[in-house]
């Protein structure tokens, strides 16, 4: 069966997190991704409401992320993780030069297949399956928040989302 869209977002997380350390708090090691994959990373104050975005044009030799600075810490992590799930697929899908991104807390920008390949992508990345739904089994939400530098929030998407496309058995 040809890979399905959400399997190629968690199978490139997966992939990155072979080879790159992925921590809980800060966004050091996160920035260090993103240039790894030839991005560079701002945070900076911006409007409420809105999380990042990420831009590239056609000139430019790379993508800029933006992560709003004034969002607490495990928010402005999941932003970033989201920001390099677009690098990720425009990269590696789409072969594309020229793009941008705008991503606010409420879904004022459309909800289509890039975002819900960089959710799937950050949810991975973040919170790896196997590892995140023992800890949320055996400890809870609470819990996994801290465990994996993210917000609550963010922890029952994930799992509503391990609901909806249950990973293979090996990484439960
Ligand atoms: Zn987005």
């Amino acid at each position: 069966m040809a890979e399905l869209l959400y399997q190629r977002a968690r199978r490139e997380a997966q992939q990155i997190r072979r080879s790159a350390r992925v921590g809980t708090s800060g966004l050091r090691d996160l920035i260090d991704i993103a240039e790894t994959w030839g991005a560079s990373v701002s945070v900076d104050a911006m409007e409420p409401g809105l999380s990042g975005f990420i831009i590239k044009n056609a000139g430019d030799p790379a993508a800029r992320i933006y992560v709003n600075g004034n969002d607490s810490a495990e928010r402005q992590r999941f932003t970033l993780a989201h920001e390099i799930g677009h690098l990720v697929e425009r990269d590696s899908l789409a072969k594309d030069n020229e793009y941008s991104f705008m991503d606010y807390r409420n879904a004022k920008n459309e909800y289509n297949l890039h975002e819900f390949f960089a959710d799937e992508f950050a949810g991975e990345l973040l919170m790896p399956a196997g590892p995140f739904i023992r800890t949320v089994r055996d400890h809870g939400e609470f819990t996994a928040a801290k465990r994996f530098g993210v917000s609550v929030p963010a922890v029952q998407k994930r799992l509503r989302r391990l609901q909806k496309n249950p990973p293979p058995v090996a990484h439960r």
